[in-house]
């Protein structure tokens, strides 16, 4: 089997996994072994903090990036005043493209009242920075725009947005916060973690740590309370007793992942033959279908393709039969409508929506593995379509 699934999940590092194993006590229990766990998530943290380049005080471990985004956008419910209800600042604004642990969230919220705006992109995905700004008003709260999306790839304006961000608060007189869901862009792309960003969103398992662990990063002194309440833990950021085995394997990982430079330009080097070979391939497009080999707008790990003639439920089919692991597109929205969100924004024509796949690779992904993948690509379309001229429909038959 070949894996070309890694946006959905990594495979587990072995130095994550050894860091992993063994801890079993609270951390907020005074024995010695609960001592001992409390130093094993420190020194986790700062690792963690290390690799990412912040604070150790700023990170509030989660048990994941859907935890880590509903703990951001449902913040905004601090705000509520007892007796004036919704809070002055009631607007989220977020990316029209955002993963499903973004605007599952902004949808709830926007049920019980809050405003909600969905920042549009262009046909190649990104975010129109002017027409973010033009959303952004006194009530806004916060911001929300992924930094790398998960079904296509593209790299979002970061900087860029939270400076039209702080501009905007600083026209309107009020504070608004720039959070962005860094997912796939840890270990992958340059984090853009600038002055005017206040948070971010991370996950182990995307690159090579455990599954159920995750982070939030917020830079100190930004003016964010949360909703996870109970006992004391992350500095009463996020109620719950620590997974420290979570927290050491992904510091491992995150150890291994950082800085990302040689691998993305090794991934650059595979993604750009994988696109060259895709783009001579009769019956198949990449979306957004001007997308060079070397395309600087795209993570490299990450490639979005259609077929149109197929369904993307039996090109996953048949290349599954031919030894290759692909999905049609983000793991969390499969088997519902919600997948054709992201193309529906970007405006991918329906025929090609209906037939797309995504390749996404990880740092062991060879030039071979992708060759092979190419040639199988083209073989599973000539069969299938082979298949469908050669077996007319069973009335055809009759005459
Ligand atoms: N955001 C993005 C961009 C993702 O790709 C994912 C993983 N599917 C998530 C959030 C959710 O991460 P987790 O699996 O840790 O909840």
């Amino acid at each position: 089997m070949i894996y070309l699934d890694w946006a959905a999940t990594a495979p587990p590092l072995p130095e994550a996994l050894r860091a992993a194993a063994g801890w079993h006590a609270n951390p907020s229990s005074p024995h010695p072994r609960g001592r001992q766990a409390a130093a094993a998530l420190a020194s986790a943290r700062q690792r963690l903090a290390g690799a990412l380049g912040v604070e150790a005080a700023e990170i509030v471990l989660t048990s994941g990036a859907t935890e880590s985004n509903n703990l951001m956008l449902q913040s905004v419910l601090t705000l509520i005043h007892p007796e004036r209800g919704l809070p002055r600042r009631d607007t989220l604004v977020i990316g029209a493209v955002e993963h499903d642990s973004i605007d599952g969230p902004a949808a709830l919220l926007a049920r019980v009242g809050f405003r909600v705006r969905r920042a549009p992109v262009g046909g190649d995905g990104a975010v129109d920075v002017d027409r973010l700004r033009a959303l952004l008003d006194e009530r806004t709260y916060l911001v929300s725009i992924q930094t790398v999306n998960n079904e296509t790839g593209i790299i979002q304006p970061i900087a860029a947005a939270a400076e039209a961000v702080a501009g905007a608060a600083r026209r309107f007189g009020t504070r608004m916060l720039f959070h962005t869901d860094a997912v796939q862009a840890l270990g992958k792309v340059a984090l853009p973690l600038g002055p005017h960003v206040h948070a971010a969103s991370f996950s182990a398992h995307k690159v090579g740590g455990p599954r159920g662990v995750g982070a939030l990063w917020v830079r100190s002194r930004a003016p964010v309370r949360f909703m996870q309440a109970g006992g004391a833990q992350e500095g009463g950021r996020r109620a719950g007793t620590e997974n420290v085995s979570g927290a050491a394997g992904f510091a491992a990982a995150a150890g291994a992942a950082m800085p990302p430079d040689e691998r993305a330009a090794a991934a650059a080097t595979v993604m750009a033959r994988l696109i060259d070979r895709v783009r001579a391939t009769p019956g198949v497009v990449t979306i957004p279908a001007d997308r060079e080999p070397h395309d600087p707008r795209f993570s490299p790990f990450i490639l979005k393709l259609a077929v149109p003639a197929l369904p993307s439920e039996v090109t996953v089919r048949l290349l599954g039969d031919r030894g290759f692991c692909v999905s049609p597109g983000s793991a969390c929205a499969t088997g519902s409508r919600k997948r054709l969100r992201v193309l529906e924004a970007m405006r991918v024509p329906a025929e090609q929506a209906a037939g797309t796949l995504r390749v996404s690779i990880g740092p062991t992904t060879t030039a071979a593995d992708l060759d092979a993948f190419a040639s199988a690509l083209r073989d599973a379309i000539r069969d299938a379509a082979g298949r469908l001229t050669a077996r007319p429909a069973p009335e055809l038959a009759r005459t």
